[in-house]
């Protein structure tokens, strides 16, 4: 069978090895000169960033996904597991707190902000456990496609407490405001509002303590790479459109013109766009694309080593930071940001004696105000740095900075078509989960199906990976490989 996949981000290269792995003819078209989307790469002066996701988790994932094209994860990517996973300061505050894997190192990193919350520990990935099991495990790697599949599942995650807003719940395990914030963060890193996505996403952290924390040597695109070699990947190739004859796709129209013909058409682009490439009519509701991020990519000739690995500054009023990028619109006044140090782990990664960052600050979408980046991006940078120098004390940051780079809210619109300037998709709120969020396979035009953070179960590197798991899952029961007799004699010449 003949399939082509639209975008090489790693949703679309999961789920075309793993057609590839089940014996179909896969093409990958990507607009881009390289690989990857978000999961991109920069490189200069000796200097070696990933442009978007970092931290790894759930590796069994990523193994999966190889194994399915008969491919060894550990053949091909030398991952490493970190510890701390990451590092939690605070505006102006001395203690920081450290995220561990080991339990009781994690009871004595929180007993510095409360012995309550220390003690709390246990009981908090006590009950994300099942969460985790039903909510993640089982509900990501299964379709949602019929209201009765959400029907089915809803209750028990009610009884479970993980339909709750994740705020709330935290709050029901933990005392301490910072312990509260550093139990609830992790969703905003795929566009959720921990004070409105469901406490579902309160998974993730039990998820880092059960499998790790881990860093791809190389970063997150050594991964990319591994998956592209094993496809046929037509770069610099916009799809223009997918094609459809009686309510079933017949292929794509590349840019130029040129056509592929395919039984199967996966779309990675952004779901919020597909009907551009359909020549549908756009969905009278569509759904709500996340918030936009600034991302700052810095090479310095000088280490900064109140950073770890990965380390989160939370600037003040946090609540209020995140409302500004999420619902106001605005630019927060003050900086909650992710760094991203990987020369800690991987020295190769920074030019002798240096740090490779990438400062990662969420901002809103261009979709309430459109933000005139080209005018904005260069003051907000300013503040930026001057706020990690002066704030979060990495001196000197501006002087030590020998090369840098920048993405903003129009590169991600202009060069990944993310509809607004989307920084992860669709927003994962409740009523944009499961069900309710695009199903992997298209309900009208047979043949046409979806991979990537806008689709079930949602964004994240294992999110996607997962993801594309489901959908190929779909694609082998509409399109069932003939039996092995019939395919020896097709494949036979005479
Ligand atoms: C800054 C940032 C940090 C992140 N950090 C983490 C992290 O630490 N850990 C984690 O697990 N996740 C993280 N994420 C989330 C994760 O990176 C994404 O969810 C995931 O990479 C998205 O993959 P995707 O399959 O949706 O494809 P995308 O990355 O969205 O790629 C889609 C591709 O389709 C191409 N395309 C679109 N339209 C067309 C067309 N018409 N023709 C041809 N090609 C087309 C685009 O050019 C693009 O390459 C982060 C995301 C961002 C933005």
């Amino acid at each position: 069978m003949r399939v082509v996949v639209v975008g090489a981000g790693l949703g679309g290269l999961g789920a075309a090895l793993r057609l590839q792995g089940a014996g179909h003819d896969v093409t990958v078209v990507e607009a881009q000169p390289r690989p990857g989307g978000r999961a991109g790469q920069l490189r200069d002066a000796g200097y070696t960033w990933d442009t978007g996701p970092s931290l790894i988790t759930m590796p069994w994932v990523l193994e999966e996904t190889f194994a399915a094209a008969g491919l060894d994860l550990h053949a091909e990517v030398v991952l490493q597991r970190l510890d701390p996973f990451y590092r939690i300061r605070w505006a102006q505050e001395e203690e920081h707190l450290d995220f561990v894997g080991d339990r009781g190192r994690m009871r004595e990193q929180l007993a510095k902000f409360s012995a309550r919350d220390a003690a709390a520990f246990d009981g908090f990935l006590a009950a994300m456990k099942p969460i985790y099991e039903e909510g993640i495990l089982d509900a990501g790697r299964r379709p949602f496609e019929r209201a009765r599949d959400l029907l089915a599942f809803t209750p028990r995650m009610v009884r479970l407490g993980a339909a709750l807003p994740l705020w709330r719940s935290v709050c029901r395990h933990f005392e301490h405001p910072r312990v509260r914030e550093a139990f609830s963060f992790h969703s905003l890193f795929i566009g959720g509002d921990p004070f409105r996505v469901p406490a579902i996403y309160g998974a993730l952290v039990y998820l880092q303590f059960l499998d790790g924390v881990w860093y791809a040597r190389g970063g997150v695109y050594s991964i990319v790479e591994a998956l592209a070699r094993a496809l046929d990947v037509r770069c610099s190739t916009r799809v223009e459109r997918i094609e459809h004859e009686h309510g079933a796709v017949t292929g794509v129209v590349l840019e130029g013109g040129e056509r592929l013909r395919a039984d199967v058409v996966v779309s990675n682009a952004d779901v919020l766009r597909t009907h551009e490439l359909t020549g549908r009519r756009a969905p009278l509701r569509p759904l709500t694309p996340t918030m936009s991020c600034y991302l700052l990519y810095l090479g310095t000739d000088r280490t900064f080593d109140t950073l770890a690995h990965h380390t989160l500054l939370v600037g003040t009023g946090y609540r209020d930071f995140i409302r500004d990028v999420t619902r106001r619109g605005r630019i927060a006044a003050t900086f909650s940001t992710y760094v991203h140090a990987p020369a800690r782990t991987e020295p190769g990664m920074a030019a002798p004696g240096g740090d490779s960052l990438c400062v990662l600050l969420p901002v809103p979408n261009q979709r309430r105000e459109r933000i005139d980046w080209s005018e904005r991006a260069r003051p907000l940078r300013d503040a930026l740095v001057a706020d990690l120098e002066t704030t979060f004390g990495l001196e000197d940051l501006g002087a030590a900075t020998v090369v840098e780079r920048e993405m903003t809210p129009a590169d991600f619109e202009r060069d990944l078509g993310a509809a607004w300037g989307n920084a992860f998709a669709v927003e994962p709120t409740l009523h944009q989960s499961a069900w309710f969020r695009q199903h992997n396979r298209d309900r009208k035009l047979r043949g046409l199906y979806f991979a990537g953070g806008g689709t079930h179960p949602g964004a994240g590197i294992p999110g996607v990976l997962l993801g594309a798991e489901v959908t190929t899952g779909l694609i082998a029961r509409d399109f069932p490989a003939p039996p092995m007799s019939r395919r020896r004699r097709a494949a036979s010449p005479i």
